[in-house]
């Protein structure tokens, strides 16, 4: 067994049956990739547009490709007709752009909006005030081509565990809240939290979609 997929097998050992792994795959040539989709992995992660839509072009058509990193509104049209999954919606202007997108090829786009839970100022992400804003816009309310299925955040990175765990726990509370909100394309399912550093604080805090790039494919050089 090679070096990836051993490290597929550990991870996924860790992880209970209803948690997904999204391998993310950024910076990696494709014939990493090719060794987890063998071991039987099906859901990458890239945060770049070019270099996803490059390697879904050349890759097996049954992998779910998530767009994990910040995106910018000139460029959904180039994942609008296969994405799997955006994890890093942030803004309403993002969400009438990705709505439109999706109309043009008849697609509903699922997407997870981004929580800003890092006490650091550089993340991007809504705040909790924001996002009772944006449940309550009717422009919102009215995109027929946006799904929302969840909440993504990115915490701190930091050596302080109980920091971390802090700023999971506001995102799961937050997941919560709003999963008790009856509409229609706003669904709490998803709640993405968890890197190579910080993802076994994750799963105990509630994470069901982890997303996992330097434990699987070894450290990135950029
Ligand atoms: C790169 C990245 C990851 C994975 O990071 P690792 O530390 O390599 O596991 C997860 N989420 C986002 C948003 C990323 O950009």
């Amino acid at each position: 067994m090679n070096e990836i997929q051993s490290n597929l097998d550990t991870i996924k050992g860790q992880l209970s049956e209803n948690c997904t792994l999204v391998a993310v795959s950024k910076t990696k040539p494709s014939s990493a990739i090719l060794e987890a989709y063998e071991a039987g992995q099906r859901h990458f992660g890239e945060n770049k547009v070019q270099e996803l839509t490059i390697k879904a072009e050349e890759l097996p058509k049954d992998i779910q490709w998530h767009m994990i990193g910040h995106l910018q509104r000139n460029k959904v049209k180039y994942l609008a007709p296969f994405v799997h999954l955006i994890h890093g919606v942030d803004s309403l202007k993002l969400l009438k752009e990705i709505n439109k997108q999706g109309e043009k090829v008849n697609r509903v786009i699922q997407c997870l909006l981004q929580v800003h839970i890092a006490e650091e100022e550089t993340k991007f992400g809504f705040d909790e005030k924001e996002l009772i804003e944006l449940i309550g816009n009717d422009e919102f309310n009215s995109m027929k081509y946006v799904q929302i299925n969840g909440l993504m955040g990115m915490a701190t990175f930091t050596e302080d565990t109980d920091q971390v765990r802090r700023e999971f726990k506001s995102l799961k509370n937050l997941f919560e809240q709003f999963k008790n909100s009856d509409h229609a394309h706003l669904q709490m399912k998803t709640l993405s939290m968890g890197m190579s550093g910080d993802y076994l604080i994750a799963l105990e805090e509630g994470s069901n979609m982890v997303r996992i790039g330097s434990s699987i494919f070894g450290e990135r050089n950029y």
